[in-house]
């Protein structure tokens, strides 16, 4: 994690949207906000900021931000020894939430980042708004964009090994 000023910036940026959602934060978990490009170049276009509140090796509870015009890349959580996969409730706190899962491809509200048709696959466009939640299965392959406003998201899973998932862009880098 870098501590340069424009990731505070961002984080206070991140924080005070969560904030907004409903979700307090405690500074602790303010000053560990995960900010990341996914190793793509392109923060404003593909990445993430992540606020997790509880990660134990049995579950987590983490609050996932994305601003306009930002979208989590396409990735699933695979089988880790014998544990089969982190599997993942996503519930809506504020905005829009684009969800995009497997099955007949209605993308229609989102988009795909430019150039990038290849890392994003599944195209099952779920819209989803603040109160909405959906479970992710295990190994499912899943992405999510914002509206124009961006959005704040509730992650609520089984125990989070983020190294270890898989991206489909080869770029990723977590
Ligand atoms: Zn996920």
């Amino acid at each position: 994690m870098t501590t340069n000023h424009r990731d505070a910036d961002r984080r206070s940026r991140v924080a005070a949207m969560i904030r907004l959602a409903g979700m307090e934060l405690t500074d602790d978990e303010v000053a560990r906000i995960e900010i990341t490009d996914l190793g793509l170049g392109n923060l404003e276009a593909e990445g993430v900021q992540i606020a997790t509140m509880v990660s134990t090796p049995r579950l987590a509870f983490k609050a996932i931000a994305l601003f306009g015009g930002q979208t989590m890349p396409q990735h699933r959580h695979p089988v880790v020894g014998d544990d089969p996969g982190k599997e993942e409730t996503i519930r809506v706190l504020s905005g829009e939430c684009r969800l995009y899962v497997p099955g007949e491809d209605t993308l229609a509200r989102g988009y795909v980042p430019g150039g990038k048709e290849d890392a994003y696959t599944v195209r099952n466009e779920l819209v989803m708004r603040p109160g909405d939640q959906r479970t992710v299965e295990p190994g499912t392959w899943h992405w999510f964009q914002p509206g124009d406003d961006g959005m704040v998201v509730l992650s609520i899973s089984t125990t989070a090994r983020d190294t270890l998932d898989e991206f489909s862009d080869p770029a990723v880098v977590r």
